[in-house]
């Protein structure tokens, strides 16, 4: 198995650091053979940044397990001559494999996000991006979201998050993708198929999605049967992930996708295959 979305590093002030040592635990424990880890320089979402300078220093030291991803914001600097893909280009010579995971708390096709997209295209590198009601928002049916698919046709973007996943049932809101502080952004109930979720999936073949999260996991496991049937049509476009940011958090989405009838083939190209694939590994 490769974990596309993991963590290392202090992120909220709730929980405990994960430590390397603790991530590499679990990933035996669970038979992961790699994870990508993610820098966090975005501040919305966190309450400590973890930069791509700790992320690269905690993979060079793991190799054959761990894969760095780059991330910057692109509201550095008081002019507008931030030279993002400068920055980016620096990590990718350090060996950072794609981009993410992007938290800015702009809406999804904000000017200074297609900057960053501009030089991922250029770059050659995978964007994975969080979607809700404060990061890289959007409206029901990602009217903006797709606009960035069509403009950058040669980036492969890995959605994840509350705004994306309640979005996999037909008769989604605004209100339940993109609720208001307070209201939970976990829709419950069994999916109305032909949702914006599976749409997109169809639509643009530089799209894909990681499962990782309670946001995953809660759309999946509302309706098994639906998800089932989503993950064997769009088998070589979704991709495993936890999201792993504390000590002992649960992961049911690994069992999960264990039991999940659906046939070997599909099963492989998700927990494995497709990352191989996407990150040429
Ligand atoms: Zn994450």
């Amino acid at each position: 198995m490769i974990d596309i979305h993991t963590h290392v590093g202090r992120i909220v002030t709730d929980y405990p650091p994960l430590t390397p040592r603790t991530l590499l635990r679990r990933m035996d424990r669970l038979g992961i053979e790699k994870a990508v880890v993610l820098p966090i320089e975005n501040p919305e979402e966190v309450h400590y940044c973890v930069p791509t300078s700790d992320v690269l220093r905690v993979c060079r030291r793991h190799p054959d397990r761990l894969i760095p991803f780059c991330v910057t914001d692109p509201r550095h600097g008081v002019r507008s001559d931030f030279d993002v893909k400068e920055v980016l280009k620096r990590y990718v010579d350090q060996g950072c494999r794609g981009f993410g995971e992007y938290l800015a708390g702009l809406a999804v096709d904000d000017p200074r996000s297609l900057r960053v997209y501009e030089a991922c295209q250029e770059l050659r590198l995978p964007v994975l991006m969080h979607l809700d009601s404060y990061i890289n928002w959007d409206r029901v049916g990602f009217p903006g979201f797709q606009r960035v698919l069509k403009a950058f046709p040669d980036v492969p973007f890995i959605a994840h998050g509350p705004g994306w996943w309640a979005q996999i049932s037909a008769d989604a809101t605004d209100e339940m993708a993109y609720p208001p502080e307070g209201a939970s952004p976990y829709v419950k109930g069994p999916v109305v198929p032909g949702g914006p979720v599976e749409k997109l999936l169809a639509s643009y073949p530089n799209l894909y999605a990681d499962l990782s999260a309670q946001s995953a996991y809660n759309a999946l496991s509302r309706d098994p049967g639906y998800a089932a049937s989503l993950l064997e049509r769009f088998q070589d476009k979704i991709l495993f992930g936890t999201d792993y940011l504390y000590p002992r958090q649960p992961l049911p989405i690994v069992r999960f996708l264990r039991d999940l009838p659906i046939s070997e083939i599909a099963r492989a190209k998700i927990l494995r295959d497709n990352a191989v694939r996407l990150l040429g590994l």
